[in-house]
């Protein structure tokens, strides 16, 4: 897979920077294209990967240049693998992060297996069609009450190693962090490629 210029499928401009710095590090450079605009995308798979891939291959459509998508959940054990693909909407369509987090502590209110992961899929899609999906994959534990003021979504109820992610600076859980790991194993699918 041989890309020079890429758009990255979010408007969330600390994923795009995030990515952009991975891919700026590639042997041969892939540049980030912004200011481009797309039609909103029905995440309808039942897979993470299915919905990255899905948004990837929707937004090189419109765009005409290669893209880049991510979708990512959280999966409880002890609750089957959910949120999951449901991770962003889990206290219903418009619910806000304090919701999601409310809803999945009252679930877990009886249960002693806390384990859990972040699970990140990371598509892309190039010029000519060609399809990449890998994964990045977070360990860790549900706490039982929220500790911790930084980060955003489920990271004050998500424990590594004794911390939750929002008691971590940036810095540090971007360093160990699902999407992380994820646009890593992009970088070096790419790199094994050339
Ligand atoms: P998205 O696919 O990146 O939009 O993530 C879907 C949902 O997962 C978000 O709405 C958040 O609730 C949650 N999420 C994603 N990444 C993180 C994270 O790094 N920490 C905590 N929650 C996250």
């Amino acid at each position: 897979m041989r890309l020079s210029r890429i758009v990255v499928a979010s408007q969330n401009p600390d994923k795009v920077a995030e990515i952009e710095a991975v891919l700026a590090e590639l042997p041969h450079p892939i540049e980030v294209v912004r200011g481009l605009q797309w039609p909103d995308v029905d995440e309808s798979e039942d897979t993470l990967a299915g919905n990255a891939l899905l948004k990837a291959i929707a937004v090189r459509r419109a765009t005409g240049i290669a893209a880049l998508a991510d979708d990512t959940g959280l999966e409880v054990d002890a609750l089957g693998g959910a949120p999951g693909v449901h991770t962003a909407r889990y206290a219903g369509p418009h619910a806000t992060y304090a919701e999601n987090v409310a809803k999945l502590l009252a679930e877990m209110a009886d249960v002693t297996d806390r384990s859990a992961r972040f699970r990140t899929a990371v598509a892309l899609v190039d010029d000519e069609g060609a399809e990449l999906v890998v994964e990045g994959v977070l360990e860790g534990r549900i706490t039982t009450v929220r500790r911790g003021d930084r980060g955003f979504g489920y990271d004050p109820v998500f424990e590594v190693g004794g911390r939750t992610l929002a008691e971590m600076d940036a810095d540090e859980k971007n360093r160990i962090s699902h999407r992380a790991r994820a646009i890593h194993a992009l970088a070096a699918a790419l790199r094994s490629d050339l």
